[in-house]
């Protein structure tokens, strides 16, 4: 396996910003390094909601893992699908695209395989529900939204036009206030001169969470911020609201306490929580390693599980001081574990333990419109939006998809005009509804 000629390898599985940071900190190492993701690209999650309603492609938020480390001389990127960590054999086990099994020896394991969409036990929901993590995900969401509006256009009865105009979104942390906000932006602005049946302004977007307030991470007057902005959009929000059920109707709920209530909606969207893989589980399993309530596995201060010094967690699935699940954290510990083996390799002195360095965090609401918060700085409106451009484009992976962004962004802001509204159907024909096919799973990467 080791064809390049060093004696330890490092296999690192995920290429999202944890893996890409430690593959970046092992460039030059005395080692080799293999790359293991099931998807080519290493997508940049923050703006799924972007290519979710129509403003940038998959392209621009994404960036094919291979070119992004084509200079790293030591490092060979590999497509698979990891189900399953040997760790007495210290092996990775993997299925190629297409089933063929593979084993990958390593002398060090990176786990950055970030978490998945939780349904909270009831995994039957993401049948009508999708949830937003990959890249499929933010197309099958495209697919869902943009046809609901041509759905409605053909509705032969009032009653089913208006449950496609209503779109129902569960969980109010950033990702579902993005969501709520981008399609209410949609109506009231992008499609506001296209269809003929109906005026889009009209389409509801119904924000549903067991919380108090959206964006519960953040700062009560930056909460309230968000929640006028909010309502002024014409997002609906049903805070305290517990979803019981989801089916092709629409959702049961059960309010405050209250008597269970259907709404009726054609398009259910899934933002609420979030698991472990399996291959974590595996893992967690495997060397006994302790949990966390979300499922992280725990690891030390050397970011390593406790007894496994070759086995270390970083990102999103790493269980550390209660750290939040953000990009920042993933990329900075991803760094960390890269430069402790190289170190160790190179014989130095053991690196110092991990120490975060909070940078803050931020969320999009709609067209000018933001929250960023870093310590004591708390900033919203105009001023947070201009931030968060800003944010966005530093971080964003790719010159290309940099500059890609701020054109499309400013084609979009000046002229409503969304660009990516493409998205595959079904033919007529073989399937009755062609914008929601019946038995279609969107979970997996
Ligand atoms: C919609 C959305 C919006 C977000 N917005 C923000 C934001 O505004 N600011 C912020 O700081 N953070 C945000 N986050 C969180 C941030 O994106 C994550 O914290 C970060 O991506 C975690 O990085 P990671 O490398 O741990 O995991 P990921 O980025 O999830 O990468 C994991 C990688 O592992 C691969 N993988 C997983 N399992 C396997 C397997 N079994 N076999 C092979 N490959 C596998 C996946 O294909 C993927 O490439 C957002 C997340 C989402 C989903």
């Amino acid at each position: 396996m080791n064809d390049l000629g060093s004696s330890k390898h490092v296999v690192i599985l995920g290429g999202g910003f944890a893996g890409l940071f430690a593959a970046r900190a092992l460039r030059g190492a005395p080692c080799t390094v293999t790359l293991v993701d099931s998807s080519t690209q290493h997508v940049f999650q923050p703006l799924l909601y972007q290519c979710a309603t129509g403003i940038l492609s998959e392209g621009q938020i994404s960036a094919p893992l291979r070119r992004v480390l084509r200079g790293h001389r030591n490092l060979h990127c590999l497509t698979a699908h990891a189900y399953d960590v040997d760790v007495p054999g210290r092996r990775l086990m993997c299925k190629r695209p297409g089933g063929t099994q593979m084993a990958i020896p390593y002398d060090y394991l990176i786990l950055a395989c970030g978490v998945e969409q939780s349904y909270f036990g009831h995994d039957e929901f993401a049948l009508h529900a999708p949830g937003m993590k990959t890249l499929a995900d933010a197309l099958t969401i495209r697919r869902r939204v943009f046809g609901a509006f041509e759905m409605a256009e053909s509705a032969a009865e009032p009653a089913e036009q208006r449950r496609w105009l209503t779109f129902a979104l569960v969980g109010a942390g950033p990702t579902g206030v993005e969501l709520a906000g981008q399609i209410r932006e949609l109506a009231t602005k992008t499609l506001r001169k296209e269809y003929r049946r109906f005026a889009p302004k009209d389409a509801r977007v119904l924000l549903f969470d067991g919380g108090k307030t959206p964006l519960a991470s953040f700062s009560p007057r930056l909460c309230r911020n968000a929640t006028d902005s909010l309502r002024d959009l014409g997002v609906e929000l049903h805070m305290g609201s517990r979803v019981t059920n989801v089916d092709e109707t629409g959702v049961m709920v059960t309010s405050n306490g209250g008597a269970p209530e259907h709404y009726d909606a054609g398009t259910v969207l899934w933002t609420a929580g979030v698991a472990a893989p399996p291959v974590a589980d595996q893992l967690a399993k495997a060397t006994g390693a302790e949990r966390d309530r979300g499922g992280h596995i725990m690891v030390g201060d050397d970011l390593t599980i406790a007894g496994h010094p070759e086995i270390s967690v970083v990102g999103d699935i790493m269980g550390l001081r209660d750290l939040p699940g953000l990009a920042e954290v993933a990329m900075q510990s991803g760094w960390y574990s890269g430069h402790r083996i190289k170190r160790e390799l190179a014989g130095q002195p053991p690196a110092k333990p991990f120490r975060y360095l909070d940078l803050g965090s931020a969320a999009y609401i709609s067209r000018g419109k933001a929250v960023v918060e870093a310590g004591p700085v708390k900033i919203s409106g105009m001023p947070g939006w201009v931030i968060w451009l800003f944010i966005h484009i530093a971080f964003l992976t790719g010159y290309r998809n940099r500059v890609g962004a701020i054109l499309t962004w400013w084609v979009a802001l000046t002229r409503d005009i969304r660009r990516e509204r493409a998205f595959p159907t079904r033919k007529v024909g073989l399937v009755t509804d062609i914008y929601n096919p019946p038995g279609e799973v969107t979970q997996g990467r």
